[in-house]
């Protein structure tokens, strides 16, 4: 069935009766808006993301599950990266008229299994005709109280640089999806274990309000753009600067083997890859020992890869003391 014959209306009462009304809720999907408590612990927090068949996703290797969960994940972790608990999420979808309503359904139904899992409830949103590709828009909203509120501004020199999980996983799933790198027979867990991380990245949520409830961390970002990007924006933003050792970086198994394959540094798509959503921070030196008392309540490994510095820049140094260098760092839509 292709969406025109369902229709507009037809696909919102689809979607309208499948979601799960969770905190603060007073009216949902069906009127003209939303009505939501005013948040209990003061602050609000809100974050939005754009997802653009051709720009951002590629239909020929993303399924709708994989698309579904995606767009409300990095949104997720926008959130996560401020400390917050995230609440209710719009979501905007131009769609082409000839799409199939089974992918849609598939979209939604990978969507709203993530929201109920961080009890998240979509509370409304648009649905128009694209001329073009299949477009996402998510509006998600959350709450903290604004002594718990993290951001990118807080760090200081001396502060350990620490960051969660694996790094570099996703832009070696990239490579892979886009055949730029070929993997062999004895490999396929690995790649399926780095294809997994791009297309079904995991949002750090309770991760950050772990951190945050543990009044341990000055500066916290979500890794979007990768290490060299995003703690650039963190460098900026707090004025200072960071040296980082190479040998730190928390590395798969899967990278270690997959990455060893690609021209060029080791380390690069660890330091310069986008998409792992791991949550990246400072902590003051004098509390790394509350930083190994959290580690147990941690959903993945915490890893100090360096410190910040009071002179501005980023360096990375190899296992030789030798300063690491990339020519792109980052993504940059309009470079
Ligand atoms: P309006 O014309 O007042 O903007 P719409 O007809 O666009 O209302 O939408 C009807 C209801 O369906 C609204 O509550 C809106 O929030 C909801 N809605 C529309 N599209 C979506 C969507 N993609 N996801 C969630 N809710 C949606
Ligand atoms: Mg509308």
């Amino acid at each position: 069935m292709r969406l025109h014959e369902v229709g507009e209306f037809g696909f919102i009462d689809r979607l309208a009766q499948r979601v799960v009304a969770h905190h603060g809720v007073r009216l949902g999907i069906g009127d003209d808006c939303a009505v939501t408590d005013a948040p209990v612990s003061g602050r609000t927090l809100t974050t939005t993301d754009l997802l653009v068949e051709g720009v951002h996703f590629d239909l020929a290797y993303t399924d709708p599950a994989a698309l579904g969960h995606k767009s409300l994940a990095v949104n997720l972790s926008d959130i996560a990266a401020m400390g917050g608990v995230p609440r209710h999420v719009l979501l905007g979808l131009a769609i082409p008229p000839s799409m199939e309503v089974e992918f849609l359904d598939a979209f939604m139904a990978a969507f709203l299994d993530l929201a109920d899992q961080y009890a998240v409830t979509l509370i409304g949103g648009d649905t128009c005709a694209s001329l073009t590709g299949l477009m996402v828009s998510v509006t998600l909203v959350g709450e903290q109280s604004p002594d718990r509120i993290l951001t990118r501004g807080a760090a200081k020199p001396g502060d350990l640089v620490v960051v969660s999980g694996t790094v570099g996983d996703a832009a070696i799933g990239l490579e892979l999806l886009q055949g730029r790198l070929l993997a062999d027979e004895g490999d396929a867990d690995a790649a399926r274990f780095c294809i997994n991380r791009h297309l079904r990245p995991t949002p750090r949520v309770a991760l950050g309000q772990l951190l945050t409830n543990a009044g341990i961390v000055g500066a916290m970002i979500d890794l979007s753009d990768g290490i060299m990007a995003d703690l650039g924006h963190v460098l900026t933003a707090s004025q200072v600067g960071a040296r980082l050792a190479a040998a730190k970086l928390p590395i798969s198994p899967a990278y270690r083997t997959l990455a060893a394959r690609l021209p060029g540094n080791f380390w690069e798509l660890a330091l310069t890859g986008g998409e792992d959503y791991e949550l990246l921070f400072t902590v003051p030196a004098e509390r790394e020992a509350d930083l190994r008392r959290i580690q147990a309540n941690a959903e993945v490994p915490l890893s100090i890869i360096g410190a910040i510095t009071g002179e501005a820049g980023l360096q990375v140094l190899d296992g030789t003391g030798a300063a690491l260098q990339f020519p792109r760092c980052g993504y940059n839509h309009f470079a």
